[in-house]
C-alpha cells in the first residue's frame, strides 16, 4: 500500500451561508440610513450603517458583508478612497454606490473602482431596492459558480491523484493506437517516462512474440460487460540507456475497453476515439505460479523431471511413435553403490553425487531425449526416436563409460557404477506401465548379474522379477513360523595351534518351492523391508541356544560369530537384547563376536561408536567384517573400541606370490591392526598356498573352505571332535 501524500482536497472558498446576506450602509445622514435600512429590510438579511469612512474600514476589515452601499462623498474618506482601499485588502465585498452627484463621470469613475453599481441618491426607492437585489443575486449565483470551480478542482485532483498513485498502468490509446494518455506508473514499471511514449504506438512495449495477441485487446472497441479482461500479455520494459531496466519482461494482464465521445442523438451515431484500460504488472504472481508449476513436476534436487512428467512425456512420445511406426525406448538407471555414499559420507553427499550424476547422464543425450529422476538413486530415460533397438544400447554404453570417470565426492574420489535396464516399444511393450516396468525389471537382472552393465528386457526375466515381489511375502511368512530358517557354523582357526576357536553362525533359508537360499539372496531384501530386525532375534537366540549346547558338552572356549546388520543398530534397545538373549541362555558375554561392516562405524559414527561402546561395556566382542572393502583407514581404527578385524575375502583370493599388492595390503593390515592390539582373521582361505602366505604375513586365524564349509550343527560338532582341528577341549565324557 503505498502512503498517501499530503494532498489537500478541502474547499477553497467557504460554503454560501443560508442565514442570508449582510448589508452595510455608509452614509454620514442618518436620516439617509435609517429610510434605506427600512428600505432594504427583508427576510434573512443583516442590515448595518454606520456614518463614517473609518467606521466602514473597520466593519469591513471583518470581511463578512457580503454587499456594501456606499455613499461616496463622507466628511473623513472618499468613498473611491474606501473601494481603493478594499482592492489592496483584497476584500471581496461587492460595492454599491449611490451618490448625490449624479454626473455620468462620477458613475464611470465608481464603477471603475470596482462598483458593482450607481444608484442615484434622490432617485427612485424602488431603483434602489431593485439594484440591491440583482446585485445581491449575482452575488450569490458568483459565490456558487466559484464553489462548484472548487468542488470541479478538487474532484479532478482527486482522480488525477488516484490514477497517478496506482499500481497499474493506466493507459488511453487513440483511434489508431497512439497512447495519448499514460499515468506515471509505466515508469516504474516500464522505464519509459511519460513523455516518451504519448504519441507512439502501444507495440513499442509489447513483447514481440505476443503482438499479435496484444492487437486484439488494444483494438477493443466493445464496452462494459463484453470488453476485453485478463488479457495476458508480455509488455517489453525500455532497453536501452536505463540498465536497471534491461532485458526484463514484465507480465501483464491487460483489461481495455473502447472509448466514445458522448453521443448527444442516442448510442447508434456515438463516435469511436479509441481504447483505454488498466494493465497490471503480474510477473511476481505468474513467477510464484510457474515455480509451483515447476515443482509439481521436476524434482528439486537436480531439475530433471520428475516421474509424473515422465509418464506424460513417455504417453505422448507413444502415441506420436504408433502414428509414425517407430520405435521407442525407455531405460531404468540406478546407481550401484548409492547407498554407500548415503551410509558413508551421509546425505549431503548422497545428494551431490546425485547431481552430478543426472548432468553426466543428461550430457550423454540427444536434446529430444528425457532424463527424469524416480525417486532415491533411480533414473529414467525416454528415447522417443530410435531407429534400432541398437541406437538404446549405444546410449546405454555411453552413459556407463561417461559414469566410469570418478566422482568427487566430499574431496575423495568415489568410483562408481550404474546398473541399466531398457525396454523397447514396441518389442517389450506397449503402454508407459509395462515400458517402465519391464525396463526396471532388466535393470534388477543386471544388478543381479553382477551391477554395472546395461540390458535388454526379454520376456523370462519377468517371471525372476515376480519371484522378488512373491520372496517378500514368504519371507514374512517363514519369520512368523521360524522352521525354514537353519544355521550353519564355519570353523575358525588358530592354525599355529592346530585348533577350531570358534565359528561363525550364517544363516540359510530352506525354502518350500525354492531350496536351499543363500543369505546373499534375502539378506537384502530383508534389509529393505526391515524384516532384518526379527531374522536377526531369530538367529540370536538359534545361534546363542546352540552355543550353550555345546558349553554344556563341554567346548567352553568356542568362541561364537554373529553377523548383525547395520539396520540393527537403528533399534535403540540393542545392547539390551543382547544382554537379555544371554543370560536367557546363560552364556557370557564375552563368547561373542559380534560381526558389523565398516560402513557402519561411518554411518551416524558418533551414534555407533557409542552402541558399539555400550556392547563393549557389556563384554561382548566386536569384529569388523569385510575388513578393506569399504573407506575405512586403519587410522580410524584408534577410535573404536574393537576387537578383531576380518580381512576381506577379496584380498584373500587375490593373493599369490606374483600379486605383491595383495600381499603387501595384507601385511600393512595385519602390521597395524596388531599394533592396535586387535587379532587379524583372514576369511575366504581356499588353499593351502594362500594359508602359507598368509601365515608368514602374521595372519594367523583363518576362516575358509580350506579347512571346512559352514556346517550344520551336528557335521559342525564332528568337525570339532572328529576334524583335523579339534577345540581347545574336547566334549566331556559322560
Ligand atoms: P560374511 O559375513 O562375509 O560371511 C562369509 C561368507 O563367505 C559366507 O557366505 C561363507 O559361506 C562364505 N565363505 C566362507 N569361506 C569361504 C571360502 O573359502 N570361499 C568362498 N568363496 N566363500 C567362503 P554366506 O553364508 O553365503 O553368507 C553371505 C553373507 O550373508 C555373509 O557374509 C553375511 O554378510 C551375510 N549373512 C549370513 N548370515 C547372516 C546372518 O545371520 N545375519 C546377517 N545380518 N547377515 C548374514
Ligand atoms: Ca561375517
Ligand atoms: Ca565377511
Amino acid at each position: 500500500m503505498q502512503a498517501i501524500p499530503n494532498v489537500d482536497f478541502s474547499p477553497q472558498i467557504p460554503e454560501p451561508t443560508t442565514s442570508g446576506s449582510t448589508l452595510l450602509i455608509v452614509d454620514d445622514e442618518e436620516r439617509i440610513r435609517t429610510a434605506y435600512r427600512q428600505l432594504l429590510a427583508a427576510e434573512g438579511r443583516k442590515i448595518e450603517d454606520c456614518g463614517s469612512g473609518s467606521e466602514a474600514l473597520r466593519r469591513l476589515e471583518r470581511r463578512d458583508v457580503d454587499l456594501l452601499i456606499l455613499d461616496l462623498n463622507l466628511p473623513d474618506i472618499h468613498g473611491l478612497e474606501i473601494m481603493e482601499w478594499m482592492v489592496t485588502k483584497h476584500i471581496a465585498t461587492a460595492v454599491v454606490v449611490f451618490s448625490g452627484d449624479e454626473s455620468i463621470d462620477s458613475a464611470i469613475r465608481a464603477l471603475r473602482h470596482g462598483a458593482l453599481e450607481f444608484v442615484r441618491k434622490h432617485g427612485s426607492p424602488q431603483e434602489l431596492i431593485d439594484t440591491v437585489d440583482r446585485v445581491l443575486h449575482r452575488c450569490r449565483i458568483e459565490r456558487e459558480h466559484a464553489l462548484m470551480t472548487v468542488r470541479l478542482e478538487n474532484s479532478e485532483r482527486l482522480h488525477r491523484f488516484l490514477v497517478e498513485q496506482s499500481p497499474d498502468i493506466i493507459y488511453t490509446l487513440d483511434k489508431k493506437g497512439h497512447f495519448i494518455f499514460v499515468n506515471g506508473r509505466v515508469h516504474g514499471l516500464l522505464g519509459y517516462t511519460r513523455e516518451e511514449l504519448l504519441g507512439k504506438h502501444y507495440s513499442t512495449i509489447v513483447h514481440p512474440d505476443d503482438q499479435e495477441h496484444a492487437r486484439f485487446a488494444f483494438n477493443e472497441r466493445r464496452i462494459g460487460d463484453r470488453a476485453s479482461t485478463n488479457v495476458e500479455i508480455r509488455l517489453q520494459t525500455k532497453t536501452h540507456r536505463v540498465r536497471h531496466f534491461e532485458n526484463r519482461t514484465i507480465v501483464a494482464i491487460l483489461s481495455a475497453q473502447g472509448l466514445y465521445a458522448a453521443a448527444h442523438d442516442g448510442p447508434a451515431t456515438r463516435h469511436f476515439m479509441g481504447t483505454s484500460g488498466v494493465a497490471r504488472d503480474i510477473t511476481d504472481r505468474k513467477k510464484a505460479e510457474e515455480t509451483i508449476a515447476f515443482q509439481a513436476f521436476h524434482d528439486l534436487l537436480t531439475g530433471l523431471p520428475n516421474r509424473v512428467l515422465f509418464k506424460d512425456r513417455l504417453a505422448v512420445a507413444l502415441t506420436q511413435a504408433r502414428r509414425k511406426g517407430k520405435r521407442l525406448g525407455v531405460m531404468f538407471i540406478d546407481i550401484d553403490r548409492f547407498k554407500l555414499v548415503n551410509d558413508t559420507y551421509g546425505h549431503h553427499e548422497g545428494d551431490e553425487l546425485l547431481k552430478s550424476f543426472a548432468q553426466r547422464a543428461r550430457s550423454c543425450l540427444r536434446s529430444g531425449d528425457t532424463l527424469a529422476r524416480q525417486g532415491g538413486d533411480e533414473f529414467t530415460v525416454l528415447l522417443p526416436d530410435l531407429t534400432s533397438g541398437e541406437d538404446a544400447a549405444v546410449i546405454a554404453a555411453k552413459v556407463l563409460a561417461e559414469v566410469k570417470r570418478p566422482f568427487r565426492i566430499a574431496g575423495l574420489d568415489f568410483f562408481t557404477t550404474v546398473s541399466i535396464g531398457i525396454s523397447l516399444f514396441p518389442d517389450s511393450g506397449e503402454t508407459p506401465e509395462t515400458l517402465l516396468r519391464n525396463a526396471d525389471i532388466a535393470m534388477y537382472q543386471i544388478k543381479g548379474r553382477g551391477k554395472n552393465g546395461y540390458l535388454q528386457y526379454a520376456p523370462e526375466m519377468h517371471s525372476g522379477h515376480s519371484m522378488r515381489i512373491t520372496l517378500e511375502s514368504d519371507l514374512r511368512a517363514a519369520l512368523e513360523g521360524g522352521d525354514q530358517f537353519e544355521l550353519h557354523y564355519q570353523p575358525q582357526i588358530r592354525f599355529s595351534q592346530g585348533l577350531t576357536i570358534g565359528m561363525e553362525a550364517l544363516i540359510r533359508w530352506r525354502h518350500p518351492q525354492h531350496g536351499l537360499m543363500a543369505p546373499d539372496t534375502f539378506i537384502p531384501l530383508a534389509e529393505e523391508t526391515g524384516l532384518i530386525v526379527a531374522l536377526s532375534d531369530w538367529v540370536l537366540d538359534r545361534a546363542l541356544g546352540q552355543l550353550a549346547v555345546w558349553r554344556r558338552q563341554g567346548f567352553t572356549s568356542l568362541q561364537l560369530a554373529i553377523n548383525l546388520s547395520p539396520k540393527d543398530f537403528e533399534r535403540n534397545d540393542l545392547p539390551e537384547r543382547l544382554v537379555g538373549r544371554l543370560a536367557a541362555h546363560a552364556i557370557p558375554a564375552d563368547a561373542i563376536d559380534i560381526e558389523i561392516t565398516e560402513n557402519l562405524l561411518m554411518k551416524e559414527a558418533e551414534k555407533n561408536i557409542d552402541i558399539v561402546k555400550q556392547l563393549r561395556g557389556c563384554g561382548l566382542r566386536v569384529a569388523i567384517d569385510d575388513f578393506g572393502t569399504r573407506y575405512s583407514s586403519l587410522n580410524y581404527l584408534r577410535r573404536f573400541p574393537i576387537n578383531s578385524i576380518k580381512i576381506d575375502q577379496s584380498f584373500v583370493r587375490d593373493l599369490n606370490p606374483q600379486n605383491q599388492s595383495s600381499t603387501a595390503i595384507i601385511h600393512a593390515i595385519s602390521c597395524i591392526a596388531h599394533s592396535f592390539g586387535l587379532r587379524v582373521l583372514a576369511e575366504g582361505v581356499e588353499t593351502e598356498a594362500q594359508r602359507k602366505l598368509l601365515s608368514t604375513l602374521d595372519c594367523d586365524d583363518m576362516q575358509g573352505f580350506l579347512f571346512s564349509r559352514p556346517l550344520a550343527a551336528a557335521e559342525f560338532e564332528d568337525f570339532l571332535t572328529a576334524g583335523a582341528f579339534p577345540s581347545r577341549e574336547g566334549p566331556r565324557v559322560c
